[in-house]
């Protein structure tokens, strides 16, 4: 079969796939009470029933892919919201992402994405050089206050001029460790893999030296494969198949070679990508599922292995709340865990903030490319924040904490996200255990 026929094949099986999800829906509307774009937008176009019809409608040939249909598909989350709540268990996040990929098919990836996820993505040093720059232009013009006029050159980017930006690395985390790091003392209890993902790598790189103090710091030996590539979720987002199966593939081989034991990761949509969406682009096999049963979420790994005592811990007198990631509590059912370490923190008073397990909003790319909405979804998570009356917000996803933190500095809002792995390792740094 030639290619383009082959593709043409794939996009109806996924069409169909998406078709399918569809007749379980019972039409009782649920989804609409749930859905966090749907609440701000107020268009069943946009909720799960109104995308599940759209699905119906395309493979019965009665609609065409239209700007209208594009939006609609376009205005979703994959916060997994709608799913968690379906009494007739439809996953409409699988009808978007399979959409997606149909409109890619027919209608190519175009220029920037291909750019993107085919090439400065997959070849990694373009990205990291290209971080490199902007960190040394964030310094150099004196920060990213709301004053500051470079702020007029944003929406050349794409991004909106009132956004708040993350510092870049000057160095990126994979390039301060050998690919092989020994534990601080004693054998080795095991070897661990670390999928630092890119904002590890080159935006949150406090994260990435926390995780390796205390797993070293505990007798483990990590190993970070310099080869490894972004996870492929926000090319499957895109609709990107083929690009997400190679990323997939190649993260899949190359974490095989190293004779793991455990795989850990500190993004909550790497822990998804890793543990469940694999499975949707590799074929069934006993290392496959070895491999997705070996993936841990950092907070998971440490509560279930590390038996930290209370005297190895030292005090960090802060009134902290969590936030749920979409992909961490709904992709991968992780909730208890993160709240654990925070509350075996001396010092930390715990509150728990209203609606802690709904959606911020940023959802990857969708901040970017649906920023207005996303901040009007991020308000309600502002408001939940402030009324929790905390200083720090900790969580487990690096575009939550950068979407959040943005908002909170446009509110001027003094509350700080971090990572709950960070400050486990504050506390622990505090103790001099690590
Ligand atoms: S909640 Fe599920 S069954 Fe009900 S309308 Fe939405 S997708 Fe259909
Ligand atoms: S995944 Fe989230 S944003 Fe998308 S349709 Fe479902 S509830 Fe709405």
């Amino acid at each position: 079969m030639n290619t383009q026929a082959a593709i043409k094949q794939q996009a109806e099986t996924h069409l169909l796939e998406a078709a399918k999800e569809f007749q379980k829906c019972m039409q009782c509307g649920k989804c609409r009470s749930v859905c966090p774009v749907f609440k701000e937008l107020g268009n069943e176009l946009y909720v799960a029933r109104g995308k599940n019809k759209l699905a119906e409608k395309l493979v019965s040939g009665d609609l065409q892919i239209t700007k209208r249909v594009k939006d609609a598909i376009n205005e979703c989350l994959n916060c997994k919201t709608c799913s968690a709540n379906c009494p007739a268990g439809v996953s409409p996040e699988h009808v978007v992402l399979r959409l997606r990929w149909y409109i890619t098919t027919q209608e190519g990836l175009g220029f920037f994405k291909a750019l993107i996820f085919r090439h400065l993505l997959w070849h990694k040093w373009p990205i990291t050089l290209g971080a490199m720059f902007i960190g040394l232009a964030q310094r150099a013009l004196f920060g990213i206050g709301p004053k500051n006029p470079v702020r007029y050159l944003f929406p050349l980017f794409g991004f909106s001029k009132r956004r708040f930006f993350p510092l870049m690395a000057l160095r990126s985390a994979q390039s301060q460790y050998p690919e092989v790091i020994p534990p601080k003392k004693g054998p080795s209890k095991g070897r661990i893999g670390y999928f630092t993902g890119c904002a590890g790598n080159l935006i949150y790189t406090n994260v990435v030296k926390s995780v390796v103090d205390i797993l070293t710091g505990y007798g483990y030996e990590v190993v970070i494969p310099k080869k490894q590539k972004c996870n492929g979720t926000p090319v499957l987002a895109n609709g990107d198949y083929d690009g997400a199966r190679m990323f997939m593939e190649h993260n899949f081989d190359l974490f095989q070679r190293h004779d793991l034991d455990a795989i850990v990761v500190a993004c909550s949509s790497c822990g998804m990508a890793l543990k469940k969406e694999i499975k949707v682009f590799m074929e069934e096999s006993s290392e496959l599922q070895a491999f997705t049963e070996k993936v841990y979420d950092i907070n998971e790994f440490i509560e279930k292995n590390i038996d930290i005592k209370k005297e190895e811990l030292g005090s960090l007198p802060y009134k902290v709340s969590y936030h749920d990631p979409c992909h961490m509590v709904r992709g991968q059912g992780i909730s208890e865990q993160p709240r654990k370490l925070l509350k075996m923190i001396p010092g930390v008073e715990f509150k728990e903030m209203k609606d802690a397990a709904v959606c911020c909003g940023s959802a990857g790319s969708y901040c970017i490319t649906h920023y207005d909405t996303a901040i009007k979804i991020n308000n309600h998570k502002v408001e939940n924040i402030q009324a929790a009356e905390v200083e720090y917000v900790a969580t487990g996803c690096p575009t939550c904490v950068m979407h959040i933190q943005d908002n909170l500095l446009q509110h001027e809002s003094n509350e700080k996200m971090r990572f709950v792995v960070e400050m486990l390792a504050d506390s622990l740094r505090a103790a001099k255990t690590i």
